[in-house]
């Protein structure tokens, strides 16, 4: 149940071209995010456990991937379910069968609540630090720079430039083992390239039907340098847009292929060589989620989606893009 794309390197002058990455991660953000926040005072002492049986129930299932950010605040809860699953494995899973992401956050505004949160620390290489003592863990499989929105008087100064070389430098400790960006456009991933030894590995988007290309171009640029993608929200079709063009189309695939919408929807995104993060609480999810490699889609119905996805728009996340594009 261990499932691995193959990464694509641009002149990692290590062994890790023979490095992967499980195809599907699961999300310890959004919901859980929610969660924390929307749980009354007094039944808030329960939220950690939850969380942690949460995640610790998604790697039993199967899942050996977790993305998490310092700005989700679940470092603990990722840690401690992690440990007791390998406690538990009594040696037969190993940290290595495990991989772990997590994002530096350059600090962020949420202007609908009125709720500004600068940066946490002086840069990456701290908030890595900080990190690894909170997940409890000696490397962080994957770690990428939140956002492209630095604003200075939320990163102290901090520019993206210096942020990658932060980040870099972790890399060449060893204390993360791969690198990237999330919520980059061609632009800035230009101006990491252009100071960095190393160029980005993956970069982690929204990408669904309806959100087919985050910024300009993104997905052609992905290709053309070797990065990984990493779609975040691919459910947003059915969780966060569900009246779109797409819930015409989605009965017709599921009696075809005899599988959920989310699972046909998850196996579009991991056809074109992205890799999916999702999240559910929910048992039966978390398996259909694991099962979306035991079946395939015709092309025709990938480009179906593809066309009835392109005529309808949705964004659930980073709508600065808007003011930039
Ligand atoms: P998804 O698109 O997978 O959405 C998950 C949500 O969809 C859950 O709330 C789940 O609820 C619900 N869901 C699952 N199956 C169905 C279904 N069949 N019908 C309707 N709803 C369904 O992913 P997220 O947007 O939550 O993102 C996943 C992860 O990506 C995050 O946890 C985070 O780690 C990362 N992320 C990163 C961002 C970034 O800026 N880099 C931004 C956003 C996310 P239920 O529990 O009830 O099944």
């Amino acid at each position: 149940d261990f499932i691995t794309v193959p990464l694509q390197y641009r002149e990692i002058p290590r062994s890790a071209t023979k490095a992967s990455i499980p195809a599907i991660g699961y999300g310890s953000g959004t919901k859980h995010q929610i969660l924390k926040k929307s749980r009354p005072a007094e039944i808030r002492h329960t939220l950690h456990d939850d969380l942690v049986s949460d995640f610790y129930n998604a790697f039993k299932r199967g899942f050996r991937h977790i993305d998490t950010a310092e700005v989700y605040t679940t470092h603990e809860e990722v840690g401690e379910a992690l440990k007791r699953v390998l406690d538990e494995s009594e040696g037969k899973l190993k940290r290595e069968d495990f991989f772990v992401t997590d994002k530096y956050s350059p600090g962020f505004e949420y202007k609908e609540h009125n709720i500004t949160v600068p940066a946490a620390t002086s840069g990456p290489y701290e908030s890595i630090n900080v990190a690894l003592k909170e997940l409890g863990l000696e490397y962080i499989d994957l770690y990428l720079i939140h956002s492209q929105f630095f604003q200075d008087r939320l990163t102290h100064g901090l520019s993206i430039e210096d942020a990658w070389l932060q980040i870099e430098k972790a890399f060449e400790e060893g204390k993360v083992r791969h690198i990237g960006v999330s919520n980059f456009d061609t632009a800035h991933l230009d101006r990491i390239r252009k100071v960095g030894k190393y160029g980005p590995q993956v970069l982690q988007i929204e990408y669904h039907a309806y959100l087919q290309n985050q910024s300009n171009g993104i997905i052609q640029y992905a290709k053309d340098h070797d990065i990984l993608v990493e779609a975040y929200s691919p459910l947003a079709p059915l969780s966060r847009s569900p009246d779109g063009p797409l819930k015409d189309l989605l009965p017709e695939l599921v009696a075809k292929y005899g599988k959920t919408d989310a699972q046909i929807l998850l196996r579009w995104v991991y056809q074109q060589g992205i890799v999916v993060l999702t999240t559910t609480s929910n048992q039966d999810r978390l398996d259909d989620s694991l099962a979306i490699f035991g079946f395939e889609l015709d092309q025709e119905d990938v480009e179906k989606i593809r066309e009835v996805g392109a005529s309808f728009n949705f964004r659930g996340f980073f709508g600065g893009f808007d003011q930039e594009d």
